[in-house]
């Protein structure tokens, strides 16, 4: 079958379904409408006003690859002027290649460019002194604990030294929902209050920061560098933990147990179990899981027994080929 006619130039053909309302459009159009929509989140959030000279924070990667190329694309319409600034972790190996990846976007798009480095700013400590003097005691999450502080610390550095009055990142909507998710795993009332805008207008004498992809999905930052063809830097961080526990060490245990402690008031309580009216097996309605996922299949409706109509199965009639009985068991069925 042919792709679809592009919904917005109606000329080309659809190259892309936008993941969040299935429009279909032709590459040049979802750019254009990704532009515009970071220039409506940056004015009507205030975020960057005219005359702001601003420090993006360049790592290399897909998120601040495309932050600093629709920036570029938005300044003369803001009315600002734009400065790279890298942060050198120090972690052999690894930042190399990706302070060169930001190099080459920098002569590319003819900005200037000031790279800081943590050895410089923190005493002589890089990442890899630091993961060293760390070792034994869980490494990788430290080491990011450590380097979260360090790298906001050494990109505000790098932004006065500039001369820079505001600073952005290129935190996308699936980094802030992670974190929120995070915050809300802590109980951090403090830090969900303050990190509900799209960035912090500079206090206790920092300069004010903003995030002007935090509405973006990754999977749309990853569209527009494809279609944009920016040339960034992918490989993972030799430092880099697990996923969930890249934002908090114990988050896999501490979700388990979360769901071990969790108080529930005695109206919301679900009823003891029973038994299944079929097999008697333990079940915490008229069927068992399994009689209710068998009698979906033997009404030719497999998905009956899944989600929602499930309620519906308990209330329907005897399917049309019923089952042989097994005898009872106690064995419990889990009831996710
Ligand atoms: Fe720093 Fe951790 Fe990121 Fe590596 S993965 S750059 S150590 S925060
Ligand atoms: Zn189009």
């Amino acid at each position: 079958m042919p792709a679809p006619q592009c919904a917005s130039c109606h000329k080309a053909r659809a190259a892309l379904r936008r993941p969040r309302s299935g429009q279909a459009l032709c590459g040049a159009c979802f750019c254009a409408a990704f532009e515009a929509e970071v220039l409506h989140t940056v004015v009507a959030g205030r975020l960057l006003p005219p005359g702001a000279v601003v420090a993006v924070g360049a790592s290399g990667g897909k998120d601040s690859t495309v932050l600093a190329h629709v920036l570029r694309e938005l300044a003369p319409r803001l009315g600002i002027s734009l400065h790279l600034v890298a942060v050198d972790e120090g972690i052999g190996g690894y930042r190399d290649a990706a302070l060169a990846a930001v190099r080459r976007q920098a002569e590319r798009w003819e900005l200037p460019l000031t790279v800081v480095a943590y050895a410089d700013l923190f005493g002589g400590w890089t990442m890899d002194a630091v993961a060293r003097s760390t070792a034994g005691s869980g490494r990788s999450r430290a080491c990011c604990t450590f380097c979260g502080v360090l790298r906001r610390r050494a990109l505000e550095e790098g932004a006065r030294l500039v001369g820079a009055t505001h600073v952005v990142t290129g935190h996308n909507a699936d980094d802030m929902a992670e974190t929120v998710l995070m915050n809300f795993l802590r109980g951090d009332a403090g830090r969900l209050a303050r990190g509900g805008g799209l960035g912090s207008p500079g206090e206790g004498g920092a300069l004010p920061r903003c995030r002007p992809l935090q509405l973006a999905s990754q999977k749309e930052v990853v569209l527009y560098a494809h279609f944009r063809r920016l040339d960034y830097f992918s490989e993972e961080c030799v430092y880099a933990p697990e996923m969930l526990e890249a934002a908090r060490p114990s988050a896999v245990l501490d979700l388990v147990h979360s769901a071990e402690r969790l108080a529930l008031a005695p109206t919301a309580r679900p009823p003891p179990p029973g038994a299944c009216s079929r097999c008697g097996a333990l079940a915490s309605r008229a069927l068992c899981q399994a009689c209710a996922l068998l009698d979906g299949l033997n009404r030719g409706r497999p998905r009956l027994a899944i989600g929602k109509g499930r309620r519906g199965l308990d209330e329907e009639g005897p399917p049309r080929e019923p089952q042989p009985s097994r005898p009872p068991t106690s064995e419990p069925v889990p009831d996710f």
